[in-house]
């Protein structure tokens, strides 16, 4: 049975022209990249071009970014990394920007697990979080981000885009707020990067996360680009690896495929969008026309191209998912992270969708592989499978 895969959102097949060039890495340059000799420096050579095109992609420059193990550990290195850098500072009493009091991170309800839990972290050990609503349409309110901030905020972590119902923040607007009040931005743009088009400087972000599963390269991968002069306190300790920043042996073939994703990226973007924006919108006409009582989660206008995000009244995600995987296709009821968890959504729950409905949630993710034949099955299964009921 060919399997349809509508889950790009929860991770991506990797891309042959990815794993073509990050396979040698694996076999026969072998080198460690901090090793002098040819087979070190060849290695060393490809870091850094994987890091070039990475910065590339984002707008940065190739010094401003930093190889990590996943999306998650780029939201833990930023947010731990610049609250402990602040206590650091803080300590100083000749510090201008930190003092001991700048302990406020704001963020918002609708983020992924990866900052909840990084901020649940550190509420721990006495940071206080504001953690934001969001509107019905799943957006932040510039408003509310203002009046949360207080003297000692020293940090706003904000979703670019959303893992559940794929909503797009104002991130300028949020950035340009922050700035004016002498706080850093960052932000978790693990959905976005390669789906929307992203420049750090023109945006004013200070601090990004990235994850190359998202983005047709291998699982175990990500980035953390950090704004040139912004000083973070190292979490992982060790060698000197990443310009003392995150200690470890570079991995250089998953940097590699990385590189090679993000160049792939940067060149197929505006054929991407186009491409999947016509696949969802297809679905979505489609469904509405088999399912008039169909609810759309989250704003239509402000949405990464390739997510489809509803709710069946009356019907149980669980079920509808195991009879989707049966003929073979591929789906969620809402992130991969959460999967097995019988209660509502966090989001869904945020932008005020009833637990009843939140039941019936189907995430339909598009990816650079699906096509419009399976976009007619996924619709055509739908149909029997919930009217069947
Ligand atoms: N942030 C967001 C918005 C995500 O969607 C994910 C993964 O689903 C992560 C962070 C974590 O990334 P990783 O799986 O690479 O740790």
């Amino acid at each position: 049975m060919e399997v349809c895969y509508f889950d790009n959102a929860a991770t991506t097949r990797v891309k042959e022209e990815v794993l073509e060039e990050m396979f040698p890495f694996l076999s026969v340059e072998y080198g460690n990249p901090s090793s002098l000799y040819g087979l070190g420096r060849t290695a060393r050579k490809a870091v850094e071009e994987a890091r070039r095109r990475v910065a590339s992609l984002i707008g940065a420059e190739a010094k401003e970014i930093y190889f990590t193990s996943c999306g998650s550990e780029s939201d833990n290195m930023a947010l731990k990394g610049l609250a402990y850098q602040n206590r650091l500072e803080g300590s100083d009493p000749t510090s201008a920007f930190t003092s001991p009091q700048k302990n406020h991170i704001i963020t918002s309800k609708i983020e992924h697990p990866a900052i909840l839990n990084t901020c649940h972290a550190l509420e721990k050990q006495g940071f206080e979080i504001t953690y934001l609503d969001v509107s019905k349409e799943g957006i932040i309110c510039l408003d509310s981000l203002e009046r949360a901030i207080k003297p000692e905020t020293f940090l706003i972590s904000i979703m670019f885009a959303n893992n559940e119902i794929g909503t797009i923040q104002p991130i300028s607007a949020i950035a340009k707020l922050a700035h004016s009040h002498g706080i850093y931005f960052h932000t978790d743009a693990v959905q976005a990067v390669g789906n929307i088009p992203i420049k750090v400087k023109q945006m004013g972000i200070d601090l990004l996360s990235l994850s190359g599963h998202k983005l047709y390269a291998p699982k175990g991968i990500g980035a953390l680009y950090i704004k040139q002069g912004i000083e973070i306190e190292r979490f992982l300790d060790g060698g000197h690896q990443e310009k003392n920043k995150r200690a470890g042996t570079e991995n250089v073939a998953e940097i590699v495929a990385l590189g090679k994703a993000c160049e792939l990226a940067e060149k197929q973007l505006p054929d991407y969008q186009k491409k999947l924006k016509t696949l969802r919108d297809d679905c979505l006409t489609q469904m509405r026309l088999r399912f008039p009582d169909l609810q759309v989660n989250g704003s239509m206008e402000n949405r990464l191209p390739g997510n489809c995000h509803v709710c069946f009244p009356h019907v149980n995600s669980s079920e509808l998912l195991y009879k989707l995987d049966q003929v073979g296709i591929c789906a969620s009821g809402g992130s991969a992270c959460s999967s097995g968890d019988s209660a509502p959504s966090h989001v869904l729950t945020a932008i005020g969708v009833p637990s009843q409905l939140a039941q019936g949630a189907l995430r339909i993710t598009f990816g650079d592989f699906n096509t419009k034949q399976e976009v007619d099955f996924l619709v055509e299964q739908l149909t029997k499978i919930i009217w069947k009921k």
